[in-house]
């Protein structure tokens, strides 16, 4: 006895012939940086400056592993310092996470 099986294929969207030069609008994403940006959440919909985290990334520890070779006791400061910290931005009202600024 064979199971049906039910397969969705979605059609492709349908776009409309006065596209200018094939070039697709997409909604453009914010560069997040350093510092509080004020942007339209996704989450909620409220406008508002977001709430920055400072996170160890990739180059934090990039350069903690790099300076454990010159000298360890240093190897510390990049993980605390800001210098080197990638800023996770979040929603002030829900808190969703809105962005990353990464370093590397
Ligand atoms: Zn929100």
């Amino acid at each position: 006895m064979m199971q049906q099986t039910t397969v969705v294929v979605q059609q492709p969207p349908a776009y409309s012939p006065i596209d200018t030069h094939g070039y697709m609008i997409i909604n453009p994403v914010p560069l997040f940086g350093e510092n509080s940006m004020t942007v339209v959440c996704g989450n909620c919909g409220r406008q508002g400056p977001t709430k920055i985290v400072p996170e160890n990334g990739v180059c934090a520890h990039l350069c903690a592993f790099m300076l454990a070779f010159i000298f360890l006791p240093c190897a510390c400061v990049p993980l605390c310092s800001g210098s080197c910290k990638d800023y996770s931005h979040y929603c002030s009202a829900c808190n969703a996470k809105l962005g990353t600024y990464k370093r590397l």
